[in-house]
């Protein structure tokens, strides 16, 4: 992972498996180089969350500007922490897709973005087909299988091998911060076979006690998601979001009142 300056005062975070294909460029953004004020310092990029919309669209402008884009050249998508994808093109620009935690495209400078505080974001990069893809999985998303959802569909809209994807899983809440309780643990359960190793009694890995309440691996259990759909190039962040609050916004760590980072990728012309 390399720790940049996008402009001055607004740090980047990109992948050295992205990175280094030269045909595409990528960021997760941090919280800072925005102008909201707490709870939603700074980098707030989502009106779903009661931050003043004229500061959302001022942050939108400074993050995505560092590609050369604003709110009305990248695609959005209206998270709803299920497991539908889509396809999209430039002529969806400014809009926000309904209902979808996946979007992709092979179209040359389209430009896909989503917001997250806790949950997985995950970039794919077919460097063969010249196709993106970028989505969003919570906990209900990753037992719904959004990320192999997402392979599935660029394999079906544009011939990618799984097996050639390069696949990257950003900043999400770790198995150190996120404690979970019923139906959470019930539905990791019934969605992975080795379940035990993703409910962990942090910090030692472990099974919890009796009685103790297991720790969700969340970003593991996307990788365990990939890796079910044939992906074997998986670059994880390794970074969580509730211990670096520093950095990003965690719904979990800051109890709900917080603001959303975001996450960018453009496919080259
Ligand atoms: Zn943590």
């Amino acid at each position: 992972m390399i720790y940049t300056n996008g402009t001055e005062d607004l740090p980047i975070l990109q992948f050295e498996s992205l990175f280094d294909s030269g045909h595409i460029d990528h960021a997760v953004f941090t919280r800072q180089g925005g102008v909201s004020p707490a709870p939603f310092a700074s980098l707030n990029l989502s009106v779903s969350v009661p931050d003043e919309k004229a500061r959302v669209y001022a942050n939108r402008h400074r993050a995505y500007g560092v590609f050369g884009r604003d709110t009305g050249s990248v695609v959005h998508a209206h998270l709803v922490h299920e497991a539908e994808v889509a396809r999209v093109t430039k002529q969806d620009y400014g809009t926000w897709i309904a209902r979808t935690d996946g979007i992709m495209t092979n179209e040359p400078g389209c430009a896909l973005t989503m917001n997250y505080a806790d949950c997985t974001p995950v970039f794919l990069y077919d460097p063969l087909q010249g196709a993106i893809g970028l989505g969003h999985a919570g906990w209900m998303g990753t037992v719904r299988d959004l990320p192999g959802a997402l392979v599935r569909g660029m394999t079906a809209e544009f011939g990618s091998d799984p097996a050639t994807l390069l696949a990257v899983i950003g900043p999400a809440i770790g198995p150190c911060c996120y404690e979970v309780d019923e139906p959470v643990i019930s539905q990791v359960r019934g969605a992975f076979p080795d379940a035990s190793s993703l409910l962990v009694d942090a910090p030692n890995g472990k099974a919890p006690a009796n009685g103790g309440r297991p720790h969700f691996n969340l970003p593991e259990a996307n990788r365990c998601n990939l890796q079910r759909a044939g992906v074997h190039h998986i670059e994880m962040a390794g970074l969580c979001t509730a211990c670096r609050t520093d950095l990003f916004f965690s719904h979990r760590a800051e109890k709900g009142r917080t603001g959303r980072f975001g996450t960018i990728i453009i496919l080259n012309s």
